[in-house]
């Protein structure tokens, strides 16, 4: 059944690129991760006290093997089948909505698309995604034609979901701000830019804000990072969050960071957490993507590349990652680096696999790693 999440081309893709494990890839892909990390903002907290406040808020945290900040909650679930039919009158959700239920959120009204007609408030339902998966069960909170009009408001209350992740936004520790949840992988990222208060760090694609606020809390928020980003929406959003966190050492600019040299600034160290095809994210109910997508994706990317090595000084550092699983957004984007003359560096932090052909570089599978599929890269001017 997963496979036909993916579409043709992107299977033959994989296949290509990984071989016999492909099929375990995607098959992953399809589920959320099976550890969900977050970040102890150590701006305002340590790991064992807000271990010890979770546990308070009924939660069962577990500590990061690999980093002294990082938390992770073990995935519940599967509750049910690809092929389960409990036979209720069906409630069919977008597919954003049909993917927050199916790793353990409410149905809002906004998420509904259909509703069986006979559907009255009490009454028990199955949640479908526009394909027809079933993402999970509950309880019908609004009557059918309520749930398909109404702009606001509970329309199912999720009883069982396919999969549980806790939900952590209502909790006042997350209201606190102590902490930030993001990927494993993620985390990693700010531990390789290894960033010092006296240097001058830009992020070039920084909303909302995850890898921003990490490199901060590693500075204690001290010096000066420049975070970029060309979503006015987005940076909205960051500047909740790094008010939510206590973060006072960013500077944000709203631009487009390929236009990034023409501030003529020469920075000791870059972020480019590139926009990518965003392969790697789980769970992908479905995935909509081809390797047309990539090859422009990849090609888009450049245009950030060439920005970043022109305002990096010579000896300055470049971190590049993204969420993706392509060989053209990844390792060729890295050779595309090697012949503009920059210079791969170790990685003090290892935690995921080598790339492929290439040694020096990181990459996250979903199936191996148990996390989001992720690439990082660390490169120096030579
Ligand atoms: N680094 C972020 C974090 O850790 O929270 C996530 C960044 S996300 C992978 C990529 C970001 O690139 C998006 O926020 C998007 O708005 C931004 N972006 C896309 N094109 C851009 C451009 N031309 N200039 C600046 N930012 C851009």
């Amino acid at each position: 059944m997963y496979l036909e999440a993916f579409p043709l081309e992107l299977r033959e893709y994989y296949r290509r690129l990984f071989g016999e494990e492909a099929e375990e890839i995607m098959a992953s892909l399809r589920t959320p991760v099976e550890k969900y990390y977050i970040r102890v903002n150590t701006l305002k907290t340590s790991r064992q006290k807000l271990m010890s406040i979770l546990r308070r808020e009924g939660l069962k945290p577990k500590r990061s093997p690999y980093l002294k900040e990082g938390i992770y909650f073990e995935r519940k679930g599967p509750n049910f089948d690809d092929d389960s039919e409990p036979g209720l009158p069906v409630v069919r959700a977008t597919k954003f909505a049909s993917e927050s239920v199916y790793q353990g959120a409410m149905l809002y009204a906004p998420g509904v698309l259909q509703a069986d007609k006979k559907i009255k408030p009490g009454d028990e339902v199955e949640i479908r995604d526009p394909r027809g998966l079933l993402v999970g069960v509950g309880i019908a909170r609004m009557s059918a034609k309520e749930m398909v009009v109404s702009t606001r408001g509970l329309a199912v209350e999720v009883t069982l979901p396919r999969f549980k992740l806790p939900s952590l936004s209502e909790l006042e520790s997350f209201k606190e701000g102590l902490f930030y949840a993001q990927s494993l992988p993620s985390m990693v990222v700010a531990h390789l830019l290894e960033p010092s208060e006296e240097e001058l760090i830009i992020d070039m694609t920084a909303a909302p804000g995850g890898k921003t606020s990490h490199i901060a809390q590693l500075m204690e928020n001290r010096g000066e990072i420049i975070a970029i980003d060309k979503s006015r929406n987005r940076l909205k959003k960051m500047e909740g969050e790094l008010e939510r966190l206590g973060v006072k050492n960013v500077k944000l600019i709203h631009m487009d960071s390929r236009k990034l040299p023409e501030l003529g600034i020469q920075a000791d160290k870059i972020l480019l957490d590139a926009p990518c095809t965003a392969l790697g994210i789980r769970p992908k109910l479905w995935e909509g993507r081809t390797p047309r997508d990539i090859e422009a994706t990849a090609h888009y990317q450049r245009h950030f590349i060439n920005a970043a090595i022109k305002s990096l000084r010579k000896g300055g550092v470049l971190v590049y990652s993204t969420c993706t699983l392509s060989y053209e957004e990844n390792e060729a984007n890295v050779r595309y680096m090697l012949e503009k003359g920059l210079k791969l560096e170790d990685q003090s932090l290892f935690v995921g696999s080598h790339g492929i052909g290439m040694d020096n570089v990181q990459r996250f599978y979903p199936n191996r790693h148990l996390t989001q599929g992720f690439f990082i890269a660390k490169l120096r001017k030579v």
